[in-house]
């Protein structure tokens, strides 16, 4: 029996999990145990998605939450480290860039336990940002990186990590947006909005660097109220908390809903005209949802996505984001840019495959 421990923390993470977890869940050869650090913990960051995804509850909440960088890694740390001692997995999976991924990768990684890293290889070459250096250490302290694209392998590549331990999976949120999107949920308050489907954008904003910018946050909503559409902008509690700390007056054509479950995004999402965001997961679900993306940052980890006219890269200018908005239309060429929706299921087969886990 090949015991995996997957260690989970924030919102994207969940999602990513679900799709493995699933497919696990159907083999008796493999026991899993999930910790999840707490990170995100509100109800509708956390709850909803373990309760609406089938994730099975965690066999361990850390409850590490709201602390600097430095102390969340390193409270995150010491207990991960305590519970690889008692549990023994033989393997861990990471996914994606928070510190719950790094933090997972480096207690395993001391312990001498293999690490599989999903979502490996993505770079935005910005240093700045914390997602990237999450990504780049985990990167390289792990045993097997499946990444999603040929582009995200290349920079492994570049960065000197060895060929055979990496490969090209495709992307396991685009078999959680195949499988969810049969699942999709109407928002109960979209009707009382009088907003019509296919006549709204979608919006998203929650990384660090354009929240805790003062300067950035107001054009970032400025471009949206100068859009002269409709926008629905499910919130983020970070967001939320700097929209008041900066006294950020809303213009009326941007409709503020709290932060919504998976189902309810996935619906949103699919009925939106555009979609306009500072998230990665959002960016590559505007494209499995066949709408075009405009994106509130300088670069961006999927670049596929720019190279093939389905996404915008508008930075925080209040210009480039409106006139982003107004010009957003699909490109003509279709590509199956991350996989066919099986990552998980490929992921799962590569990992039961390798010698090294059972040794
Ligand atoms: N998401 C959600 N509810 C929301 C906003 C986002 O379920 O109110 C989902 C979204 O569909 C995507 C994931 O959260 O699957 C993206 O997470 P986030 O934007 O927090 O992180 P990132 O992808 O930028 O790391």
């Amino acid at each position: 029996m090949l015991r995996i421990m997957t260690i989970v923390g924030a919102r994207p993470q969940f999602i990513k999990a679900a799709t493995i977890t699933r497919v696990i869940s159907k083999n008796s050869e493999i026991s899993e145990i999930l910790v999840h650090t707490g990170q995100h913990f509100d109800a509708n960051m956390s709850d909803i998605f373990f309760k609406e995804m089938g994730i099975p509850r965690p066999d361990y909440n850390l409850n590490i939450n709201g602390l600097n960088h430095g102390a969340m890694v390193g409270r995150q740390l010491e207990s991960i480290e305590n519970i690889l001692i008692k549990e023994k997995p033989n393997l861990v999976l990471v996914y994606g860039d928070t510190n719950s991924t790094l933090a997972g990768a480096l207690a395993s990684v001391k312990l001498h336990i293999p690490v599989a890293h999903v979502e490996a290889g993505l770079r935005s070459f910005n240093r700045e940002m914390p997602e990237e250096i999450n990504r780049v250490l985990t990167d390289h302290v792990s045993t097997l990186l499946f990444a999603p694209t040929q582009n995200a392998k290349s920079n492994l590549i570049a960065e000197g990590i060895s060929d055979n331990k990496i490969f090209i999976t495709g992307d396991v949120m685009l078999d959680a947006s195949l499988y969810y999107r049969k699942k999709q949920k109407k928002p109960i308050w979209f009707d009382d909005l009088r907003i019509k489907i296919n006549e709204y954008v979608l919006a998203t904003v929650h990384r660090a660097e354009n929240t805790d910018n003062e300067d950035r946050l107001k054009s970032i909503f400025m471009g949206l109220a100068y859009s002269d559409e409709q926008i629905i902008l499910p919130l983020h509690p970070r967001t939320k908390g700097f929209i008041d700390k900066y006294k950020i007056q809303l213009a009326s054509n941007i409709h503020i809903v709290d932060s919504v479950s998976y189902l309810e995004m996935v619906w949103l999402e699919n009925n939106s005209k555009i979609i306009c965001t500072d998230s990665g997961g959002v960016q590559k679900e505007a494209y499995f949802f066949n709408k075009p993306c405009v994106t509130m940052r300088n670069e961006t980890e999927w670049v596929e996505l720019v190279e093939h006219g389905w996404n915008n890269l508008a930075g925080t200018s209040k210009k480039y984001i409106s006139d982003g908005i107004k010009k957003a239309k699909k490109p003509l060429e279709d590509k199956f840019l991350y996989g066919k929706g099986n990552s998980a299921e490929e992921i799962i087969n590569l990992i039961t495959s390798n010698d090294v886990l059972f040794k």
